[in-house]
C-alpha cells in the first residue's frame, strides 16, 4: 500500500534537468542552450538563455568540489 503523491518540482531523485538559475523574469528556470564558462575569478558557471522568456542567463556551477 504505497500512496504515491503527485510529482513535485523539487522531488529528490529526478534526473538532472540541467543547470538552473534565476532569471530577470522572476522565475527559476532551466537554462536553455547552456555552455560551460569560467569566470575571471576561476569559478565555473553556466551561460545560456532563459527557457521562459529567452533572456540571457547565467548561473554559478557548484557541483565541483574544488572549493578551497
Ligand atoms: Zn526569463
Amino acid at each position: 500500500m504505497v500512496h504515491v503523491p503527485p510529482a513535485e518540482p523539487e522531488a529528490a531523485d529526478v534526473a538532472d534537468p540541467g543547470p538552473q538559475g534565476w532569471c530577470v523574469c522572476g522565475q527559476k528556470v532551466t537554462i536553455a542552450d547552456p555552455r560551460e564558462v569560467t569566470l575571471s575569478n576561476g569559478r565555473p558557471g553556466w551561460q545560456g538563455h532563459c527557457s521562459e522568456c529567452g533572456a540571457p542567463l547565467f548561473a554559478i556551477r557548484r557541483k565541483a568540489a574544488a572549493d578551497s
